[in-house]
């Protein structure tokens, strides 16, 4: 099936006389008839329900779905996209190992990874993602378990170079993970180009109606784990009778392991009527994403020509550094986010928001509705000056995240509110 049929059939075929729209099984349990077949289950040997931290049925059929959306072999909901991150991460380093991730990256992910990884012991180097290959490789260690990276990264639109970064962390024996959410499937299928697990947050544009937190782990089920860097996944589990993950469960063995072994222990799991509001989301995902692209663009385009703006960063503008990249990796258009700063004074971003009608003050992005934040004051106002240099984000940087509204009335606001600003 073609994507567009994918995002509405995926993951869900009804049966004779069954409801055709996913149902909802708000249930935390499930029955059974003997001891010796729950304990199947406990086992791993048995597949099935038992308990809703570990699967459920709504839940399962949206991680089909998406895991078809993207080609992986097997998805993980969990409750947002941090825990999304913090999972895909968790599931390959541990205490005493290190990852390299790119520096420009979304502002939760740059804490969560300097801060709290670190307390957990796990030590995360940032790079330049436009650097030569021989310096990132400078930043590989024995104990480097993963390279790390956007797609299209959140603020500042940089491209990642998928192809060349996975080709560069195979080389050394690493996996590329790839947060590919503002892209989604739709945009770019990051397996394709050799990325080994896809992570999202999918409160962005696979809900898309800013109704439901959610994150998704992908795994690519194609990076061979035995190579000798990783005995999580080729030592005994004694959490399992002693169960090895690559034996078990060859091609998955990554996501089975995130599942059974992490999300039962830390519990970050999406619920059953999160799963139906991102299924509704993901039935429309593909057209979605054809007109957020195409009124992003034309948003873009009329603030470049605009004489209060000083630069705008939307990859499919000719002239930006990764256009090159942006007509490789995601040929249907950039998503719906651009960001751009006007001139003059630092306060003159803050002016033009304050003066937007329709367009409304957010802490999200991805919305259908057209919203606008000021990253250095809100997502990233942790970061340091140099830190927010490094993530490509400029003190007077606007995020527009433009919606679904007629082109014509949003250009239109953006119009009267450059006039104030
Ligand atoms: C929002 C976002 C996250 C975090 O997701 P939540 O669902 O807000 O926890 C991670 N990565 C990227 C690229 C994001 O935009």
């Amino acid at each position: 099936m073609e994507i567009e049929s994918l995002c509405l059939h995926g993951g869900y075929t009804p049966g004779n006389g069954d409801p055709r729209v996913l149902p909802i099984t708000q249930s935390t349990t499930f029955t059974y008839e003997s001891t010796a077949a729950v304990a199947r289950l406990f086992d791993l040997q048995d597949e099935g329900f038992f308990y809703t931290r570990l699967g459920n049925p709504t839940v399962d059929a949206v991680e089909r779905k998406i895991a078809a959306l993207e080609g992986g072999v097997g998805a993980l909901c969990t409750s947002s996209g941090q825990s999304a991150n913090l999972l895909a991460v968790f599931n390959l380093a541990r205490s005493g190992d290190h990852v390299i991730s790119t520096s420009s990256i979304y502002g939760g992910t740059f804490n969560l990874f300097a801060v709290t990884l670190k307390k957990m012991g796990i030590e995360v180097t940032f790079v330049d993602q436009t650097a030569p290959d021989a310096e990132i490789e400078k930043a590989i260690r024995p104990t480097t378990r993963a390279i790390f990276g956007e797609t299209l990264t959140n603020p500042s639109l940089d491209v990642l170079d998928i192809e060349r970064l996975a080709a560069l962390a195979h080389r050394h024996g690493l996996p590329l993970i790839v947060d590919n959410t503002f892209a989604t499937p739709v945009l770019c299928r990051p397996f394709e180009f050799g990325a080994d697990i896809v992570v999202h947050s999918t409160t962005k544009y696979m809900d898309g109606h800013a109704v439901q937190m959610g994150g998704v782990i992908v795994d690519g089920g194609r990076f061979d784990w035995t190579q000798g860097r990783f005995p999580e996944f080729t030592e005994p589990d004694e959490s399992y009778h002693g169960l090895i993950y690559t034996q078990a469960f060859g091609k998955a063995a990554f996501i089975v392991k995130a599942r059974v072994q992490l999300m039962r222990d830390l519990g970050c799991c999406q619920t059953p009527q999160g799963a139906f509001y991102i299924n509704l989301g993901l039935e429309t995902l593909p057209l979605r994403m054809r007109q957020h692209c195409a009124n992003a663009e034309a948003v873009a385009r009329h603030l470049a020509a605009h004489p209060k703006v000083e630069s705008v960063s939307y990859p499919r503008l000719e002239g930006h550094p990764h256009k090159a990249l942006a007509d490789k990796y995601l040929p249907d258009g950039c998503s719906g986010v651009i960001s751009f700063s006007l001139k003059g004074v630092r306060d003159a971003g803050a002016r033009f928001i304050d003066a937007l009608k329709l367009v409304s003050l957010q802490v999200h992005v991805a919305d259908i509705r057209s919203c606008v934040l000021h990253p250095a004051s809100s997502t990233h106002r942790q970061l340091s000056d140099q830190q927010l240099h490094d993530a490509g984000i400029t003190p007077g940087m606007v995020r527009f995240s433009v919606g679904l509204e007629n082109i014509d009335d949003i250009i239109a606001d953006v119009d009267q509110a450059l006039a104030q600003a």
